[in-house]
């Protein structure tokens, strides 16, 4: 899995470019504060359940922190490092008033029952409710996270706090939630390739052919908002494995597969093709959807795609990100690809605060503002310094916390 390492690669390569200060390069890249919890919990069968979770705070220069909570076995430290710096970046790339935060637990979910997940959640947050709150610190989903976890994350803080639905995004519209959020993240990768199509003159998604890594919220909304648009999703896959079709996969008939088979294998109509066989597709986009470290130095050379739309967190390394760009091939990077879902949390927690609810048709329309706008940016800096969409991207992001930082003052 990526870890702080990593991205602090990319965060280098760009501090070169803008001749940043070594002074500056060291605060922007030392994290706030990182929190390892002990979350033990009774299981159903009487015995005592330890588990390991972790918050890592890393940037408060623009606002309250921001991250998702993932349930994972290899969730670390490292790796909420990695992930909390990169909300740093992605929050300042679409210019939402937030830092960057991540965490997690180290736990297979799919070996609990939604009773033990409760009591796991509920444990996690009396052992961090201290730092985290609607000014401080701000969670959300990620990986095997969902509205439901929210919610009991909401109301566990709520009881020690007082009610605080801003504490948390991606809760369930029922319960304070923005309508269009579970959405955002998929919506918005699809209107960064819009941008990105439409710039570069490359037409439309009509007609183009995708394969998909992922299947979960993230790669399902996406593959649902292609097929809309006449894009033909050639592949997908989940951790179970992949299903293929060259003339298209029928994305409704196939989430309604998913859903009562609870994985994409098996589709009537298609055939089987491994997680990693998907990645090396001669397909015009790949979407890596899933999780990080995904493309590699060991599979980049056989890569075929030449638009990489980065769905997920930190899918490539910077050794396979170094030969795609040395080969042509353009990398939508992640921090401005999936950042759809913060801004709609950020969406959702103004609404919280305010208390007032937005329509759906203008949470889309802020969303698709915000991508816009974004990749105006993004493609100006591409232009005037010559360097990758990624570089771009940390250099935005490093200029827009730099300033804040060096503002406020030490
Ligand atoms: P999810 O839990 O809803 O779905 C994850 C998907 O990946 C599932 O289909 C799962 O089966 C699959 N998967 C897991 N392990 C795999 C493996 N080893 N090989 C292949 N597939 C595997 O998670 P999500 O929220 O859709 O997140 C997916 C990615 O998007 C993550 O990298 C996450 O950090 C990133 N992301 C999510 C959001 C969000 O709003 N949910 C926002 C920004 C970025």
């Amino acid at each position: 899995m990526p870890g702080f390492e990593e991205v602090n690669y990319y965060f280098r390569k760009a501090a070169r470019v803008m001749d940043l200060s070594s002074a500056v390069e060291r605060m922007l890249v030392t994290p706030y504060r990182e929190v390892k919890v002990d979350v033990s919990i009774t299981m159903d069968n009487g015995e005592l359940g330890t588990f390991i979770g972790y918050r890592v705070q890393h940037d408060r220069s623009r606002g309250p922190m921001k991250g998702g909570l993932r349930y994972h076995k290899t969730v670390d430290l490292d790796e909420a490092l990695g992930l909390a710096s990169l909300m740093t970046w992605k929050t300042a790339v679409v210019n939402l008033p937030y830092g960057g935060a991540k965490g997690g637990i180290a736990v297979d979910p799919d070996h609990l029952s939604p009773g033990e997940l409760e009591r796991l959640t509920r444990k996690f947050v009396q052992q961090i409710h201290e730092i985290i709150g609607p000014q401080t610190d701000i969670p959300a989903p990620d990986v095997n996270t969902n509205a439901q976890v929210m919610a009991w994350i909401m109301d566990e803080y709520s009881k020690m706090h007082g009610f605080s639905p801003a504490v948390v995004t991606g809760k369930p519209v029922d319960l304070f939630g923005s309508r269009g959020r579970e959405e955002a993240t998929g919506r918005g990768a699809v209107f960064a390739l819009e941008e990105y199509l439409k710039d570069a003159k490359q037409g439309e998604v009509r007609g183009k052919t995708f394969a998909i890594q992922g299947f979960g919220n993230v790669g399902s909304w996406a593959a649902r908002f292609l097929h809309e648009r006449g894009g033909k999703v050639i592949a997908v896959s989940d951790v179970k494995g992949g299903v293929r079709n060259p003339e298209g996969l029928d994305i409704p008939r196939l989430i309604a597969h998913q859903a009562q088979q609870k994985t994409v294998t098996g589709f009537p109509g298609s055939d089987s093709i491994s997680n990693e066989d998907l990645l090396l597709l001669p397909v015009d986009v790949l979407v890596p959807a899933a999780l990080g470290g995904v493309i590699t130095e060991a599979n980049v050379k056989d890569i075929r795609a030449r638009l990489i739309l980065e769905a997920a967190n930190a899918p490539t390394t910077p050794q396979a990100d170094e030969a795609l760009v040395n080969n042509g091939v353009t990398v939508l990077p992640d921090i401005y690809v999936n950042a759809g879902g913060v801004t709609v949390s950020y969406f959702e927690w103004a609404q919280n605060i305010q208390q007032f609810t937005w329509e759906e048709d203008k949470v889309n329309a802020e969303l698709h503002r915000h991508m816009r706008d974004a990749y105006a940016t993004l493609a100006r800096v591409v232009r005037e310094r010559k360097v990758s969409f990624r570089t771009a991207a940390f250099i935005v992001a490093i200029g827009r916390v730099g300033r804040a930082t060096v503002l406020r003052g030490v």
